[in-house]
């Protein structure tokens, strides 16, 4: 097993990151585990994967190791792709999901229900020894609910619907095989395999 830096500090992303990615053979680890602080890195790329790209190289900079980032967020297309890469300041940084989910609902409360599209995002960057880049982004289809449901997940899981079911009520198995961050690593994962990385 190949042993790659997730490069976040949020614990619930880095869970699906693990799960993810420990069945393939990868195994992740995070900064702390190698004695590292990644402190806070300014995202302030234009898209996912600007961000995603500034989050590696940070921790890459800092730790010379082979590492992972994401970088992810909600668009509703009734809002023109909002929050898109604003996802996590949408109501205020630190306000809670509660707040941000009430305020999402409250801008989407007259459009009806098959205008409610929306897609999860993930870009994923990954930088390995010798400095090489692999991008990759995945995605994932759905729409917004009138209401959450569900108690799993993080984020904005609980309004966020595929096949009529939120996915704060699906299993860890079942987001991950639907999930944008699923897609994308799978993705990373068949990149690093046909550059024969050694996994
Ligand atoms: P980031 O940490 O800057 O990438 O911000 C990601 C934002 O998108 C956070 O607000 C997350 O809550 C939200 N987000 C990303 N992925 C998911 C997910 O799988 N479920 C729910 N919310 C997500």
């Amino acid at each position: 097993m190949k042993e790659f830096v997730i490069a976040t500090n949020n614990k619930k992303k880095l869970s699906e990151i693990q799960r993810i990615l420990a069945p393939l053979g990868i195994e992740p680890v995070t900064a702390a585990d190698k004695g590292i602080d990644l402190g806070d890195v300014e995202e302030n790329g234009s898209t996912f994967s600007e961000n995603a790209y500034i989050k590696a190289k940070a921790a890459y900079d800092k730790c010379g190791l082979p590492v992972i980032a994401d970088d992810s967020g909600l668009c509703v297309d009734a809002l023109g792709g909002r929050p898109g890469i604003y996802s996590a300041r949408y109501g205020g940084h630190d306000s809670p999901y509660t707040v941000k989910i009430g305020m999402l609902l409250d801008e989407l409360k007259d459009v009806p229900a098959p205008d409610r599209t929306a897609h999860f995002s993930c870009a994923v960057c990954c930088i390995l020894t010798s400095g090489e880049v692999i991008a990759v982004e995945g995605r994932c289809n759905g729409e917004i609910a009138s209401a959450p449901s569900g108690d799993g997940g993080f984020g904005y899981d609980p309004v966020f619907t595929v096949n009529g079911k939120s996915f704060a009520s699906l299993s860890s198995e079942e987001k991950d095989r639907l999930s944008h961050r699923g897609n994308a690593l799978r993705m990373l994962y068949d990149e690093l395999h046909s550059r024969k990385e050694d996994l």
